[in-house]
């Protein structure tokens, strides 16, 4: 299957060549035929299945170049924005269209420029965009194609009310597209009030985003934590890590720890400003920074490939969060590995997340490493293997995690639904 076949229009498959993509991921080849159709689309698809460009690529071929804001994105937040904006930006170069982006954080004036200039297609965050429209800066009465980037973390941050205002302000004949990760009951009643006929499309996401990725636990107390990832950082030479922790002040601290001990690293959380959080990833991209230590809230604005490491230091809240966390690896077909610490009061988190993924995942004690004689192994009943050396190679994990009982660890969300 190729771009081609998908009556893209050669200007937009220029566009496609130049950023370098040969063949349309699954979501891209569903959705597109549709989209151009008219028709409106429900997705049902993370970040990482190409989702960007399933929405991007045809809704710009359905609006004219110079003939005003005719295409809406909404999006939950700024760094998804951001990514939005440099995947249509990138396209507009070729099919000539002005794409702006709004997001609060940041000051209104070179935005409102942008708009004043005018614009055929605008990305934004629910706040902003009310505040600017409030201003009389943007008029959205002839948009014709409305996109619902993330709605399940639109509905989960509470910018519902938002959204629904955005929603009056818009013609009421327009073609809707709503993505999500998961299908709730709340996103699907969203669907049912604002869709109209949709085409579901479900594209398996998970397969893409943790199939590629070799997942392990590592049993510790949570007063060794800081002391495990050194060791691991030290010993082991991963290259470019991406840890996660459960709140910003966390974030600060495996930062600062980490510096302490000479490891290059940097925080990015939602205390952090525009700015710090932008400074954080351009180092982390450009491979300054060895290691980014986040929280949950930015998780799905980190668009770095060649992320060989996903580190939980904190188990997160629900297994959707693990799926986003660990998806930030192993993009794109490469392999990635997602290591999760887990302390005796996680248990339950680790259990959940395994009945959702309908797998087991591997125990591992990192070897060498001296851990308390009153540690709780939390997995009762499961063997805990040493990693085998051999498996890291290159820092990214080639072979399978041995244990005498478990699974392997990759696994497929498909299970669960
Ligand atoms: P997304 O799910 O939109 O965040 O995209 C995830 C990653 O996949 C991004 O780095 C894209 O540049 C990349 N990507 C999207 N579509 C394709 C494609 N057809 N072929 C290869 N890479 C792609």
């Amino acid at each position: 299957m190729t771009f081609q076949s998908l009556a893209l229009r050669p200007r937009l498959l220029d566009a496609v060549s130049e950023m370098g993509y040969t063949s349309p991921t699954p979501i891209q080849r569903e959705a597109i035929p549709h989209v151009l159709d008219g028709r409106d689309v429900v997705g049902c698809a993370q970040t990482g299945t190409g989702k960007t460009a399933a929405f991007v690529l045809p809704t710009l071929q359905l609006i004219k170049p110079g003939s005003g804001l005719k295409a809406l994105v909404v999006t939950p937040t700024r760094e998804l924005a951001q990514q939005i904006g440099d995947v249509a930006r990138e396209v507009s170069r070729f099919s000539r269209h002005r794409v702006a982006e709004i997001y609060g954080g940041v000051g209104y004036e070179p935005q409102l420029k942008k708009l004043r200039r005018g614009v055929d297609m605008v990305i934004a965050t629910p706040g902003r965009l009310l505040d600017i429209h409030a201003r009389g800066e943007i008029d959205l009465s002839e948009v014709e194609v409305l996109v619902l980037d993330e709605a399940d973390r639109m509905l989960d941050m509470g910018f519902w009310p938002d959204v629904r205002r955005i929603l009056h302000l818009l013609p009421e004949r327009r073609q809707n597209l709503l993505f999500s990760a998961t299908m709730s009951s709340s996103v699907l009643s969203v669907v049912r009030q604002t869709l109209t006929d949709p085409i579901h499309i479900e594209t398996s996401p998970a397969t893409t985003t943790v199939d590629g990725v070799k997942q392990m636990v590592y049993p510790v107390s949570a007063q060794q934590k800081s002391e495990l990832l050194v060791a691991l950082l030290e010993k082991d030479h991963l290259d470019r890590v991406l840890v996660f922790t459960r709140t910003k002040h966390r974030a600060d601290r495996v930062h600062r720890q980490l510096s302490r001990q000479g490891i290059s690293s940097a925080s990015i959380h939602g205390g952090r400003s525009q700015a710090q959080r932008q400074q954080a990833l351009d180092s982390f991209k450009a491979g300054r920074t060895r290691v980014l230590v986040a929280t949950d809230v930015v998780a799905r604005g980190i668009d770095v490939d060649e992320i060989s490491h996903v580190i939980n230091y904190d188990m997160p809240n629900s297994p959707e969060d693990y799926v986003h966390r660990i998806g930030r690896t192993a993009r794109a077909g490469s392999e990635g590995s997602a290591i999760s610490f887990l302390a005796a009061e996680e248990t339950t988190t680790l259990h959940d997340i395994e009945r959702k993924l309908g797998l087991r995942i591997d125990c591992i004690d990192h070897e060498g490493f001296k851990y308390a004689s009153d540690r709780i192994i939390p997995v009762a009943g499961r063997d805990i293997s040493t990693r085998p050396r051999a498996m890291f190679a290159g820092g990214v994990m080639r072979g399978r995690a041995r244990t005498g009982r478990g699974r392997s660890g990759r696994g497929s969300m498909g299970a669960r639904r």
